[in-house]
């Protein structure tokens, strides 16, 4: 932790910077970034690394240049058009400070779907603040991260502090989607020595993630006329034999993993169908069932081994069952494959941050697990950088109608993130 004097000018500058941080996070969140649409918020992220004195680049994210990548998940989306931003601030002297070294804080600009317009109270692009509450879609997930790690640095700024060491912040696109943004940046070499993704989570620190595949069955049947049904086979019934098949896997894997970092041993890295389209019309017998889920991975588990094992259980389905045994169940991986990532909770990064946490919040962070795929495991896998997401805001709230985020929890995250980037890169006053 800082010493007293600095920790107090920290903490003071932070809430004296409190109002153009939440009238930043407004207009961030006044600023649509749904995927691909990303470009007009990175603007205004960009002039805003500027205008503090950072430098400031762009990394595009290229098809060509990652799709060979082995963490490449194509998401559909334009080539060639996304703009990463990174904001570096150099040290003048390396390793004159008593921190680890460099540090990268990352946050995602793009955002999902408002969904249904009409279950929001108000606009979902208005960024009202209402009893200490700001709404909007992207205000949780993750504007209020972004605008936070800004901010931290800002107050960094105010105070004349001149770190020993980089600080470099990422504003990535992508995230949302297969975190194409992200893996631009570490191919095209940037690291730091430990990274803070200010994702929400809820005041927990959380050093590990699960995986998530994304994929598609397709089980064939054979049409009839519907009162002909017993002439026919129902690719849908034949698909309910897999879904179960599926809920059992699921059932036994879950019972098979424990770890205190998840607070519900049920909701680690779930087996999950989440469409299914079959059939042709009411009174004909399906010939075919599109399904399209997600399957977790656990922390520690390889994908290709995870593939392997949902593949199997499909098959033993098709061994017990004459039509299907003809006719093969397929199973496609497709656009999302996030791997699970994890650090040792006792890293010198997650120290720090409770001490910080504590100071700011008189409270210790839980360190948690989430069960969700996020950009951590990038960091962690494929730039070999130890990464934790901490940020301000509840992920129960994302992607959902009517999300918000506490403005309190904002400014307290700033605090605590600009306390630990003094403490990990050392500065100079
Ligand atoms: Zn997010």
């Amino acid at each position: 932790m800082p010493d007293p004097t600095l920790r107090r000018s920290i903490l003071r500058a932070v809430d004296e910077l409190a109002p153009e941080l939440i009238a930043f996070l407004q207009q961030m969140v006044r600023t649509p970034s749904l995927p691909d649409e990303e470009g007009p918020v990175q603007r205004l992220v960009a002039d805003k690394l500027a205008e503090l004195g950072l430098s400031v680049e762009t990394v595009p994210t290229r098809f060509v240049e990652l799709k060979g990548h082995p963490a490449f998940s194509d998401d559909g989306f334009s080539p060639d058009g996304r703009i990463n931003v990174v904001g570096r601030w150099l040290a003048e002297s390396q390793g004159a400070g008593d921190g680890s070294g460099s540090l990268l804080l990352q946050g995602h600009v793009d955002v999902v779907s408002p969904g249904d317009e009409r279950l929001w109270t108000r606009s979902p692009w208005s960024g009202d603040v209402i009893d200490g509450k700001l709404y909007g879609r992207g205000s949780c997930d993750m504007k209020a991260g972004v605008s936070a790690g800004i901010f931290a640095l800002a107050a960094l700024k105010r105070l004349r502090l001149q770190p020993a060491h980089e600080i470099m912040f990422q504003s990535v696109t992508g995230e949302e989607s297969g975190g194409l943004g992200a893996l631009a940046t570490i191919v095209r070499g940037y690291r730091a020595n430990a990274a803070i993704i200010l994702e929400p989570t809820n005041r927990q620190v959380c050093p590990l993630q699960a995986g998530a595949l994304t994929f598609r069955l397709t089980v064939t049947g054979k049409a009839a006329h519907a009162a002909m049904k017993n002439d026919g086979v129902s690719a849908i019934d034949k698909f309910m034999l897999i879904n179960q098949a599926l809920n059992e896997l699921d059932a036994r894997r879950h019972a098979a993993y424990h770890n205190p970092l998840y607070a519900n041993p049920c909701n680690v890295a779930p087996i999950s169908i989440g469409t299914i389209r079959g059939g042709e019309w009411h009174s004909t017998v399906p010939e075919a069932a599109v399904a399209e889920g997600r399957c977790g991975v656990f922390p520690g588990e390889r994908i290709e081994d995870v593939r392997a094992l949902l593949e199997r259980t499909v098959a033993d389905v098709a061994a017990i069952d004459p039509w299907l045994q003809a006719h093969p169940p397929r199973v496609e991986w497709f656009e999302g494959q996030f791997e699970a990532a994890e650090i040792d909770v006792d890293h010198p990064l997650i120290r720090l941050l409770r001490a910080n946490h504590r100071a700011v919040y008189g409270a210790e962070p839980d360190i948690r697990g989430v069960p969700y795929g996020a950009d951590l495991r990038l960091y962690i896998n494929h730039a070999h950088m130890p990464a934790i997401l901490y940020g301000p805001g509840d992920v129960a709230l994302a992607h959902t109608a009517n999300e918000y985020v506490p403005v309190d929890e904002v400014i307290a995250a700033a605090k605590t993130v600009a306390m630990t980037v003094v403490d990990w890169c050392g500065v100079i006053s």
